[in-house]
């Protein structure tokens, strides 16, 4: 005999008196499913027939094998083995005691004495109603809660979406960027129509429209750490859609000082990360990375590329636990950090522990405000985005005349192979900025060399360690190439 452990699936859970796994004993797979059958007797017609054979629509693993493919019933466990139940499930609700009509007459009545719903929100929300975990209480707590998502971009777009759909009341939004037309390909929440708007005024028309139950309040500014406590301060749940390391400290040093949950997520190419950062009930983000890697290691999704769906499901991961916060239920993500990976298509969980010498959340913290985080991230205040100060630039109109001049300067592109397929300049030589230090011998001859990417950022650091080598003459293409096809040659694609 062995112990193992059988995981009863949700449909299934009310013929186990709720629970979701139960510790039996048995010599085989088939002993202790008939086990679990004879102590639950309302669960035996659902796992076999009258013949007492294990029902076809019902599936049994063994740890994650399915024992069709080991020796069925008869297979035998050991010690500490998990087995798991997974029936087919097509979607739907289960047969219970919680009926609609039910949780509309208590809803019509008012509980609480707050105020009801009114038909037309019965409607919209009836299959939240029906579900044991929400109902009409969790619905009033969507209601009344205030969400702030800090970005409104790959991850803010699909979590205000369904935040928005889900019947949130209030959802505050910080950005203050336009709609571009390379923000389509994942940030769900615009359209083609949209290009060039606020993106603040298009998501308020999207969300509004999409349920005129949610107020959107749109805070059209940076972040800072002159603004940022104000404009946390009025909600219950912080959702972090940055894309920057200045902006995602921030928001989790705010997050702790005012004692409010951080959802956190973040993405990058094909993966992505998922936790909730309380620092009442757990770590922070700083427990989890004191200090932010240097700026010139990390590229932006700009430059490094993401696929677009990836934001989607991060985003949506996002979204549902800010809806477990608010309702209470379910286990969050505190103290887990769940990594995902789209190529393999895989989830893995981490533990994160609150670091007991954090400078902001441990006992003896020495953080007692907010810091400026441009400095701590080593990145200019403009962000990463901005092209460094003091390296010699060249406009594309001097270049070009340059290029068609005796000593035209040899052009040196250091954007990725793929980038360099989708435009490039005649007679540029190609080196990704990352292999420059293994290539510069490439370059030697050159006298007069002029260094461009796509926007700028990447040359200009380039410009930079190629004079601290001792290059003299080295200027960085300014704005890069998408400048370069909008003031010389629109025949280039931009991207
Ligand atoms: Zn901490």
């Amino acid at each position: 005999m062995a112990k193992a452990t059988v995981k009863i699936p949700t449909p299934l859970r009310t013929f186990a008196g709720g629970a979701s796994e139960l510790s039996l004993d048995g010599s085989t797979v088939g002993g202790v499913i008939h086990s679990l059958a004879e102590a639950n007797p309302g669960l035996k017609r659902h796992l076999f027939t009258a013949e007492g054979r294990l029902r076809s629509f019902v599936t049994v693993y063994l740890n994650d094998e399915d024992i069709r493919f080991l020796e069925r019933e008869a297979t035998p466990l050991k010690e500490g083995d998990v087995v798991s139940i997974v029936p087919a499930v097509a979607g739907g609700a289960p047969t219970s005691a919680h009926s609609p009509a039910r949780a509309a007459s208590r809803t019509r009545s008012g509980e609480n004495g707050s105020p009801t719903f009114s038909t037309e929100e019965l409607r919209r929300y009836s299959r939240h109603l029906l579900l044991p975990e929400v109902g009409v209480a969790g619905q009033k707590k969507l209601r009344d809660a205030k969400v702030l998502l800090v970005g409104a971009g790959g991850l803010g777009a699909p979590a205000a979406l369904y935040l928005a759909a889900a019947g949130v009341g209030e959802i505050g939004l910080v950005d203050f960027d336009a709609v571009d037309l390379s923000n389509l390909q994942r940030q769900v929440l615009y359209s083609t129509s949209d290009v060039g708007r606020p993106k603040l005024v298009a998501a308020r028309e999207r969300l509004e429209g999409l349920n005129p139950g949610t107020r959107v309040t749109p805070h059209e500014v940076r972040l800072t750490s002159e603004n940022a406590l104000d404009i946390l301060a009025p909600y219950d749940v912080i959702l972090d859609g940055t894309d920057n390391f200045p902006t995602r400290y921030l928001v989790n040093d705010a997050a702790v000082l005012l004692g409010k949950p951080s959802v956190y997520g973040s993405i990058y190419r094909f993966e992505g990360q998922v936790s909730v950062f309380d620092s009442r009930h757990g770590p922070c983000y700083r427990c989890l990375y004191p200090e932010p890697p240097p700026p010139d290691l990390v590229p932006s999704c700009a430059e490094a590329g993401v696929l677009g769906v990836l934001p989607g499901l991060v985003g949506v991961l996002q979204a549902t636990e800010t809806v477990k916060l608010i309702l209470g239920k379910g286990e969050s993500l505190v103290g887990r950090l769940l990594l995902f990976d789209a190529l393999a298509l895989k989830f893995r969980e981490l533990k994160i522990r609150k670091n007991p010498h954090c400078v902001l959340c441990s006992s003896h913290a020495t953080q007692k405000g907010l810091i400026d985080y441009p400095a701590f991230c080593g990145v200019p205040a403009g962000g990463l985005t901005s092209e460094p100060d003091g390296v010699p630039k060249v406009e594309p109109e001097a270049l070009r005349a340059e290029l068609d001049s005796e000593e035209a300067p040899f052009l040196v592109d250091v954007r990725e192979t793929g980038e360099w397929a989708i435009a490039h300049l005649p007679g540029a030589h190609l080196i990704p900025k990352g292999e420059l230090a293994d290539r510069v011998d490439e370059l030697t001859r050159a006298s007069k060399l002029v260094v461009y990417c796509r926007s700028g950022v990447r040359s200009a650091e380039a410009t930079r360690f190629l004079l601290d080598l001792g290059f003299a003459n080295v200027r960085s293409l300014h704005g890069g190439l998408n400048a370069w096809a909008q003031r010389v040659d629109p025949s280039v694609p931009q991207y």
